[in-house]
């Protein structure tokens, strides 16, 4: 990888981080404002109950005026009752004394049932002091919290920016004025390739870009979004990995008349694959730089199988899968396909996987054979 995509990627971290943090501080006190409008909700809850406990005590008063004036008028009709002259008038008067005694029933009933609202009444005020205590000491902790938490992260933002001028220096002036414009507006300004896709907007691209991109020697564009691009082997690995569950690796056969083997040299070109073929009695060997498919050297033809033909390219190699026509082979010139690539390569690292669980295996053996 270049050293200026490896510091852009860094930067793309810290300005990720940087973003969050920003984001965080600026969160804070909205989460703060979100609790003392709780708290104000739960205030206006106890001061509606302490006004209807005043009210009901307003009531209370009321009726018992109301039986105060009712009792009054009673012995103002015994007075009256004294005086009488008639039976009638006597009848008359009890009337009214019967009725007067009933209204005061009727306000008796009513502070009674006062009383007894009077209860839950006092429960609510009650709960809603509880609970505005609670909420105070709550929204005191919240807030001491944040205001550390800010500081915190005003430290973190400012170790983050000057982490950010010390990476944008290990950039050129261009590169790093293309990378910032694009993540202006896309909110990030480098992309992982994948599967001959642009992560960040997920075209496909240019076969011929993609190999640019996968050989890691020149800095190249998305056409699409214009983001900077980077290829990780190693991520692309990863992703394969579910296939481990999935299914048990393929073996090449022995008699094949086509052999593919990874090699980690091959003279000055790095990391190969190569090709073994035989047809009417030769051998023939390709050569394939792993990453960018790009045939090596001429094609070789020997008399025999390819094991007596090509013996030094075979010792310390790993067999793959893979058949391919020789027409095939043919057509493809100097440059193999990235599918072609991309499934020796998940091969490569299904056998790597098979070779580590077959050395760490001797301690699962015994226990096995003890549960058949
Ligand atoms: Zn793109």
């Amino acid at each position: 990888m270049l050293p200026e995509i490896e510091n852009l990627l860094k930067l793309q971290d810290v300005d990720k981080e940087i973003r969050r943090l920003q984001d965080e501080i600026a969160e804070l006190p909205k989460r703060v404002a979100a609790i003392e409008q709780k708290l104000a909700g739960t205030k206006a809850q106890l001061e509606k109950a302490q006004s209807s406990v005043k009210a009901d005590e307003a009531a209370r008063r009321k009726f018992e005026t109301n039986i105060n004036d009712l009792r009054g008028k009673i012995s103002k009709y015994r007075d009256q009752s004294l005086d009488v002259k008639t039976n009638d008038q006597y009848k008359a008067l009890l009337h009214e004394i019967q009725f007067t005694e009933k209204e005061i029933g009727a306000n008796e009933d009513k502070i009674l049932e006062l009383m007894v609202n009077a209860d839950s009444r006092d429960k609510e005020v009650k709960a809603a002091q509880a609970e505005l205590k609670l909420e105070t000491a709550e929204i005191e902790k919240e807030k001491e919290q944040a205001r550390q938490r800010t500081a915190e992260d005003e430290k973190l933002l400012a170790d983050a920016r000057s982490k950010r001028d010390e990476l944008r220096q290990g950039v050129r002036e261009d590169l790093l004025r293309h990378y910032e414009r694009v993540s202006k507006f896309r909110g990030s300004g480098i992309s992982e390739v994948r599967d001959q896709k642009c992560m960040g907007c997920q075209v496909m691209m240019r076969p011929q870009t993609y190999n640019d991109v996968r050989s890691g020697k020149e800095i190249v564009f998305c056409d699409s979004c214009q983001r900077v691009l980077y290829f990780n082997p190693a991520e692309e690995l990863v992703e394969q990995k579910p296939t481990l569950h999935r299914a048990k690796r393929h073996h090449p056969k022995i008699d094949a008349p086509q052999a593919w083997y990874y090699r980690p040299e091959f003279g000055n070109a790095g990391e190969v694959f190569v090709c073994l073929h035989n047809a009417a009695g030769q051998a023939t060997r390709r050569v394939y730089e792993i990453h960018t498919g790009r045939l090596i050297g001429d094609i070789l033809t020997r008399e025999g199988d390819y094991r007596q033909a090509f013996p030094e390219d075979i010792t310390g190699a790993i067999r793959l899968n893979g058949d391919w026509a020789e027409e095939e082979l043919d057509a493809w010139g100097a440059e193999a396909p990235m599918v072609v690539l991309d499934s020796l390569y998940a091969d490569l690292e299904a056998a790597r996987r098979e070779m580590s669980a077959r050395v760490s295996k001797p301690q699962a053996v015994p226990s096995e054979q003890a549960a058949g």
